[in-house]
């Protein structure tokens, strides 16, 4: 279960990758275009898409860790719109460059998260940019590069078409990431809301819901608190306590024959919640833990880590009054000496 706390990492890297392609896919049109500008002989495009490219090169060079590779697709959208301006007035508004403007209003929303709201801004920005783009041929004079336009002419329903494409490719991927990335942040907040962030084991809220939620009709349940855990603290530090802790959760999880929720429960107290289990099978499995503990973790004096639990058998639904009885078992077995199992079969007749 631990490993899933590391989900945060692959959040990131996902983010940056995520900007990565982006930004790479930019490069390669930008250089396929200035090919293909260069080829057409029209020369100022073609510069144009080189000096583009020039930038998509150091925007990758930028974009070592998630926050940076965000920072150069913000700088790649404003990039966008400039390029688009300028292919617009060169091709007077017939090769279809506005709709990469277009689609970057929404893209840029999905790829720059940590900028909050100023995302707002970039997309307006943006929008207001494409009006303006919409009309760059009534801003030129029908002078301005006109044989250039004149030989680009034939080739303005492909490139537009091509341009569309490129569009709505950068769209249906953009937003593939988003839900990837919506996706890994809810498993996170799903994982830290119901699990215990030091041990990996479930906590209360978890617990609570699978009683809310179960089937099983009859439940056993063992407390089980560390015998003086605060001496073993004070004798051996605090970040020794944190590491018992984390021992004595990976015995628990050693269990396998019987379906059960490890959860801890407070600072050095856990229980182990089995469904449908019959009181004596549950005293045998803690009485097997209880066993395991002892042997597996010891101090650095030598000596075994013990514990003492209470063990209670009843209804799901009447889980409380179970924890009850299970809490006053445990109370009991402290009192009479810790290192114990405290349960009964029959009322009145407790066993230690
Ligand atoms: P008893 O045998 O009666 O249970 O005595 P105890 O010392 O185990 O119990 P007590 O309730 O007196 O102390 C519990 C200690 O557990 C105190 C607290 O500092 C420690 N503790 C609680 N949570 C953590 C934790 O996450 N890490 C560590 N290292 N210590 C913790
Ligand atoms: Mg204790
Ligand atoms: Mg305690």
């Amino acid at each position: 279960m631990r490993e899933k706390i590391n989900n945060s990492t692959l959040f990131n890297k996902m983010g940056q990758n995520r900007n990565t392609i982006f930004l790479v896919m930019c490069l390669m049109v930008h250089v396929g275009y200035f090919s293909v500008f260069f080829i057409i002989d029209a020369i100022p495009l073609a510069i144009i898409n080189a000096i583009s490219s020039v930038f998509y090169i150091l925007f990758l060079l930028f974009s070592k860790d998630r926050e940076k590779s965000e920072k150069a697709t913000v700088s790649a959208y404003f990039e966008i719109i400039i390029f688009s301006t300028l292919c617009e007035l060169f091709t007077r508004n017939t090769f279809g460059f506005i709709y990469f403007v277009i689609g970057m209003v929404p893209v840029i929303f999905y790829l720059s998260p940590s900028f909050g709201n100023k995302r707002f801004l970039f997309q307006a920005i943006g929008v207001f940019s494409a009006l303006m783009i919409h009309h760059t041929k009534l801003l030129i004079p029908d002078s301005f590069f006109l044989s250039l336009y004149e030989e680009l002419l034939p080739y303005s329903r492909i490139f537009n078409f091509v341009n569309l494409l490129i569009t709505l490719f950068t769209i249906l991927y953009t937003s593939l990431f988003y839900e990837l990335e919506l996706d890994a942040i809810k498993n996170k907040l799903d994982y830290s809301s119901t699990h215990d962030p030091l041990t990996g084991l479930y906590n209360r809220r978890f617990l609570y819901d699978a009683i809310a939620k179960g089937k099983e009709s009859q439940i056993s349940i063992i407390l089980l608190d560390i015998d003086n855990f605060k001496k073993i603290n004070d004798k051996f530090g605090h970040d020794k306590g944190d590491e018992i802790l984390i021992q004595l959760s990976s015995c628990i999880q050693e269990e396998k024959e019987y379906s059960f929720h490890p959860v801890r429960w407070g600072g050095e107290e856990f229980i182990i919640y089995y469904k449908d289990l019959d009181i004596d099978s549950a005293y045998e499995c803690a009485r097997h833990l209880c066993q395991l503990i002892s042997e597996k973790i010891i101090l650095p004096d030598n000596t075994p880590v013990t514990v003492t639990a209470g063990l209670a058998y009843g209804k799901r639904t009447e889980f409380d009054s179970v924890l009850k009885k299970a809490d006053e078992y445990l109370y009991m077995g402290k009192n009479c000496g810790k290192n114990c199992i405290v349960w009964h079969q029959n009322e009145n007749e407790f066993k230690f």
